[in-house]
């Protein structure tokens, strides 16, 4: 076959290629094997905010929040070097940064080509803030999440509910050893029909107690699965997902990721969740501030373990709540449920780790956890 295969002869192959880009909805950038943007297509105009003559020859850097620019010629020479596909063909959802400055959580294809023997890549880009266009993709994120905090939640509503029942059914079996007693002291026991009745009524007070301890074993068994994870990436993931489908304009996003800090053991879904309820709950209290930045940190906090924290500048904490944030069903929110942080402290200390809260110094409020590294570092 030959190289102008599924054209008809008549028409120039580079003017397809031209109207193709043209009229696409999706954003289409090229890159050369440094990094540099080789077309930008409207679509990406429109999306970026940058006209084609701005970018063209640029780093794609420029297209990301500060704090992921660093790794992006690194994710590059690594794939050059070693072949290992981390994005190509696969997709992933990450943060754009438009012309602005203000960051969006974009969902990214990348296929590769080679031109003269040099390879060059072609990212795919949607929008995911925009729920009109985008409504599928944003609504199987949104179901990914549902699940995936319904899953918590759930555990959260059975293993209170546990503990509640447990109370009044371990009160219900002291009475009743009390009525047995008194039962059996009766003068004519044995055409008593008491001692009989209450010991039916033991019977059902146990199968109750059983229940309960079946439901709580059940959701104690729920599937935990930790393995090695890169704490950057599960970040990054985390925070394009959080900003899923959060109306208005993004707040400012700010990375910062000490360098070299080694995996952590963890449940990849798990702790997501618990990025996720973070940012969401950091953009929501940034909704009416004049200043909106979201803050993420992760360094060592000492040979075992990483530090997490999530800092926004809304307006704090409402002291009426600060004593019990992380009980469950606690909340300031109309809408709201109150078990997101509840839940967020349940899967920290399951992986062994702490959450907290403390307000920063210039205004709005830090939520930090603690997981445990891999392997111990020598520091
Ligand atoms: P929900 O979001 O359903 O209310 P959460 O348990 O996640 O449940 O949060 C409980 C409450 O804690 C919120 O209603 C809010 O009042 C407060 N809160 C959580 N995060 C923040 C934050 N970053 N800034 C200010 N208040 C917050």
């Amino acid at each position: 076959m030959s190289q102008s295969s599924g054209t008809s002869p008549g028409l120039d192959r580079s003017a397809l290629l031209e109207a193709m880009e043209g009229t696409s909805n999706d954003a289409i950038i090229t890159i050369d094997d440094r990094g540099l943007m080789q077309s930008f297509n409207p679509a990406a105009e429109r999306l970026f905010g940058y006209a084609q003559d701005e970018v063209i020859g640029r780093n794609v850097k420029m297209l990301m929040p500060e704090n992921f620019r660093a790794d992006h010629d690194r994710y590059i020479a690594n794939y050059l070097e070693t072949g290992v596909k981390k994005i190509i063909g696969i997709g992933r959802v990450v943060l754009g940064e438009k012309k602005d400055g203000s960051t969006f959580p974009i969902e990214l294809a990348v296929g590769e080509s080679k031109i003269d023997g040099r390879s060059i890549f072609v990212g795919f880009i949607r929008d995911l803030t925009d729920i009109q266009t985008e409504q599928r993709r944003v609504q199987e994120l949104q179901r990914e999440l549902f699940h995936v905090s319904r899953l918590g939640e759930m555990g959260q509503l059975v293993s209170g509910l546990a503990h509640e029942v447990n109370q009044p059914l371990a009160a219900i079996m002291n009475y009743l050893q009390v009525a047995q007693q008194m039962a059996e002291n009766l003068p004519s026991a044995d055409s008593n029909p008491i001692p009989g009745v209450l010991e039916k009524v033991e019977a059902q007070a146990k199968r109750a107690a059983d229940i309960v301890k079946r439901l709580r074993a059940f959701i104690d068994r729920r599937e935990v699965e930790r393995k090695s994870e890169n704490v950057a990436t599960l970040i990054e993931e985390s925070l394009a997902l959080g900003m899923v489908a959060k109306a208005g304009r993004g707040p400012r996003v700010r990375l910062d990721i000490e360098a070299g800090i080694p995996n952590v053991l963890v449940d990849r879904v798990q702790i997501q969740q618990v990025v996720v309820n973070l940012v969401r709950n950091a953009i929501d209290a940034m909704a009416s501030s004049p200043r909106r930045e979201l803050t993420i940190t992760a360094e060592a906090a000492s040979t075992d373990t990483v530090r997490i924290a999530v800092s926004d500048t809304g307006p704090g904490i409402a002291p009426e709540i600060a004593d019990r944030l992380f009980g469950a069903f606690v909340t300031t929110k109309p809408e709201g449920m109150g078990v997101g942080l509840s839940i967020c402290r349940s899967i920290i200390e399951g992986h062994g780790g702490r959450i907290s809260c403390e307000p920063n110094t210039g205004g709005g409020t830090t939520f930090a956890f603690t997981l445990p590294l891999e392997q111990r570092t020598d520091g």
